[in-house]
């Protein structure tokens, strides 16, 4: 895009602060990106949970000169452009509209409760062909997702396609204005996202509002959503049974594919989709339908659909071989996926090094000349240190890239691999889906069992977000990142912290520090149960000790003086009931005596901790400990004349005890996604799935028993599936012997005779599987708080003993 900073102000009726020299060429939203720079236009968007203008400071600094804000910040006046609004987000929307009226190529709009996403990449893909299309990246479909889709177009796209995502009311008008489809795709109406609807007719009602203006709406005939039809919109549907449908279907399953028969006019025609799942032969009709719409003939549309391949549609973190860290996305390459592939590379990064494995990337509606010159401008930006590109045109344009080396296909790459030393860096693998990148993932992943812990690093944002805006906005934030991140990933979860700006990071032990700050993060960082012998190792390494006693006070003063350090930070535990670390109110007058006028160390904090923060039942006790606590360490204030941050509250103090947050809170299991309140942890959202597969399956007579000491035994057929995870993994052998189950393709099965070390045996009867399916252990359903409560223990407790061998994938939708 190009767009004069004049126009842009008066399209979105902001009222302009500064000399705008520039036009502006791509819009963002996202401080951390390095793709930033003078032409970038900055929306500083406010959510309920935070606000951008947090970091214009950082962005001024960087070289960002435009921005849309609601106010100018104090400590940036006069350094930059400004475009004053009333809601940044509405300005994003409006300009959005703006761009969205210069063109007027077909556009695609796609909603429904599921399938979206699918649907339009596989659009994507049966019609990239013939067409430069422009889509929304990954699953960009909200509010804010949509306006950033629309705005990535350019003169030579010729057709659009673009999702829009719903919750509540008044949201699609919105999209609408933006996407303005001429052609709509209703994907199917699930009960996604309901609670923001009374019920399903408003649903209906709302979606229909983004087809208001297209030429023809493509649906799933249904006597409910034809009730609410406008009569003038044209429609083109589909039906299995219903004879009014303009096309009628037929389904028959054949091996490992779907026979779809087509009665189309006066037409009578078959394809093969390569699935069986009702969802994806939903998805792959619609499909069909918008080829036979476009006027497509018979034999292209059969060789096309038969194409049709799983999408993967998140971006994943895996370790790799030889100390890398690999970053999958070897489903796409176009030039807006490669761009915030390389956002996340940069927030996930582990190593300083970083490599980008690319191939040949398509549909950019730009020659290649061009494209090839964006793309090596996107590469500096974020210092990208070498690249390896795959493909024919890729390689004949290596020469706009420093340092890379380029392979004419996957297979010459592969055979190469050995001489290209990969070791400590951190590798972005993306590529268009016939280069089939999967291989090379294949080949650079360390090889692991296929029990994984994934961990959806947009769910910790969110709930981070969550308990924020419960807080004061002065209020700092300590986040617990104690037993690897509560069992979920020390050095990830650090790295995604330090972008949400956190104030402090709490661990148990000073070794956990260490390997934090080896790392690379930058966070100061607070050990609560620091070791004598550790001292020197925290001094060494600038981690800050938490003192809870006088003998480790004079301990920690006798190493810091030999060091001759001046004011090492050190915080000030007060046992105020806990009864577990801490001075007592006896002991503070010896504290004050000790600290008073020392120049070695300075109270950086003082805190204590809450033994019944979640439990009413002990309501009494808990607001004795705030009383204490405010006692104390008020004394310790007058008396040392100090300002300390001071902090008392954990997860469910933060909830229960608000007013009590003091200058700092420190957040623990609340950040992965657990809380004891059933109405608040429908607020928060899942971070961890504990997954396997099937190994094997066999069929056992009645009377014949499973696993060791032949506790289950066989009271009719029965069909057994192996799942490879055990007590070692840190499953309870509690949870065997038909008391816990796992869930296979949405069912619940039970564990059948005793948790093996490394397996477990499970009752599948009734359940359509064959080997090699999915298992989910926990996740959205079984919760962590279902399993503790079924084992009597705590959430805590599951998540932090699933053993390291258990390999953590993270991801981002
Ligand atoms: C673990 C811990 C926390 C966090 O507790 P959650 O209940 O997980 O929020 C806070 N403070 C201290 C001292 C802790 O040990």
């Amino acid at each position: 895009m190009k767009l004069n900073i004049y126009t842009i102000s008066n399209q979105i009726q902001a009222e302009l602060s500064g000399t705008a020299a520039q036009d502006i060429e791509t819009i963002s939203i996202d401080s951390r990106s390095l793709q930033n720079g003078p032409q970038t236009l900055f929306f500083a968007l406010v959510g309920p949970n935070n606000d951008a203008h947090l970091y214009l400071e950082d962005l001024i600094a960087k070289g960002v000169q435009h921005f849309v804000v609601t106010h100018i910040p104090e400590n940036c006046a006069g350094k930059a452009t400004f475009l004053v609004v009333k809601n940044t987000t509405t300005a994003l929307q409006q300009l959005a509209a703006y761009y969205r009226s210069l063109f007027d190529f077909p556009i695609i709009g796609l909603t429904g409760s599921n399938g979206k996403t699918i649907v339009k990449e596989w659009l994507n893909f049966l019609l990239s062909p013939d067409y430069n299309i422009i889509r929304s990246p990954k699953s960009y479909n909200s509010q804010v997702g949509v306006p950033l889709s629309v705005l990535a177009i350019n003169e030579q796209h010729n057709l659009g396609i673009f999702e829009a995502g719903i919750s509540t009311f008044s949201e699609m008008e919105n999209l609408e204005r933006i996407i303005k489809p001429t052609i709509g795709i209703l994907t199917n109406i699930g009960t996604a996202h309901d609670e923001g609807f009374p019920n399903i007719g408003e649903k209906i009602k709302e979606k229909l509002l983004l087809f208001q203006e297209a030429e023809i709406l493509i649906y799933h005939k249904n006597k409910t959503i034809d009730a609410f039809l406008n009569p003038k919109l044209k429609t083109f549907s589909w039906s299995c049974k219903d004879e009014a449908a303009d096309v009628l279907i037929t389904k028959k399953a054949v091996l490992d594919k779907t026979v779809l028969g087509i009665r189309y006019k006066a037409d009578n025609f078959e394809i093969k989709i390569p699935f069986q799942d009702d969802a994806s032969i939903e998805n792959a009709i619609h499909c069909m339908m918008l080829l036979l719409y476009f006027g497509y003939d018979q034999q292209t549309i059969e060789h096309r659909m038969e194409l049709l391949y799983p999408v993967e549609m998140r971006l994943k973190v895996k370790n790799g071989i030889n100390n890398c860290s690999l970053i999958d996305d070897s489903y796409s390459s176009d030039f807006q996926s490669l761009k915030i592939a390389l956002d996340f590379l940069e927030s996930q990064k582990q190593y300083p090094k970083k490599t980008v494995i690319l191939s040949d990337i398509f549909q950019s509606g730009l020659s290649n000349e061009e494209l090839y010159s964006k793309v090596s401008q996107l590469i500096t930006s974020n210092k990208i240190n070498r690249v390896i590109g795959i493909g024919a045109t890729i390689s004949e344009f290596k020469n706009k890239f420093i340092n890379c080396v380029t392979f004419p296909d996957t297979d010459a790459f592969l055979a190469a691999i050995d001489s290209l030393n990969f070791g400590n860096e951190t590798i972005l693998i993306k590529g268009a889906r016939t280069f089939q990148f999967e291989q090379i993932v294949a080949a650079l992943a360390e090889k692991t069992h296929e029990t994984v812990l994934e961990i959806n690093l947009n769910a910790i944002s969110h709930n981070f977000n969550f308990f924020k805006s419960k807080l004061k906005p002065t209020t700092k934030m300590m986040v617990m990142v104690k037993a690897f991140g509560y069992g979920n990933g020390g050095f990830e979860i650090a790295k995604l912290l330090e972008h949400h700006k956190v104030d402090y990071l709490g661990v148990a032990f000073a070794d956990e520090g260490i390997s934090l700050k080896n790392a690379g993060i930058k966070l100061p960082i607070m050990v609560l149960n620091p070791e004598t012998t550790s001292f020197a190792a925290i001094i060494q390494n600038q981690l800050e000790p938490e003192i809870y006693s006088l003998k480790g006070l004079h301990a920690f003063l006798k190493i810091a003086e030999q060091k001759n350090l001046k004011h090492f930070p050190i915080h000030i535990k007060l046992d105020t009931g806990m009864h577990r670390l801490g001075f007592e109110a006896n002991t503070l007058d010896d504290l004050i005596a000790v600290l008073k006028g020392n120049q070695t160390v300075a109270v950086k904090s003082v805190l204590s901790h809450m033994a019944t923060s979640d439990d009413p039942a002990h309501l009494e006790f808990a607001l004795s400990q705030l009383d204490l606590f405010e006692k104390l360490s008020s004394k310790l204030i007058q008396e040392l004349q100090i300002q300390p941050i001071r902090h008392i509250l954990n997860t469910s103090g933060i909830s229960n005890f608000t007013e009590a947050q003091y200058d700092m809170v420190r957040l623990g299991i609340g950040l992965y996604g657990v809380s004891n309140d059933a109405e608040e942890q429908k607020q928060l959202e899942n971070v961890g799935t504990l997954k396997s597969v099937i190994s094997q399956i066999r069929t056992i007579s009645a009377g014949e028993s499973v696993g060791y000491g032949r506790r289950f035994v066989a009271e009719r057929t029965t069909k057994i599936a192996t799942i490879p995870i055990g007590y070692a993994d840190g499953i309870s052998r509690h949870w065997g012997n038909g008391v816990g189950f796992v869930m296979v393709n949405n069912q619940k099965a039970t564990i059948v005779g005793s948790v093996c070390m490394d397996m477990l045996m499970v009752d599948v009867t009734e359940i359509p599987c064959k080997e090699g399916d999915q298992v989910i252990i926990f996740g959205k359903n079984p919760t962590v708080n279902d399993l503790a409560k079924a084992l009597h223990t705590i959430p805590y407790e599951i998540l932090t003993s699933i053993s390291q061998r258990v390999k953590r994938v993270f991801y981002r939708e």
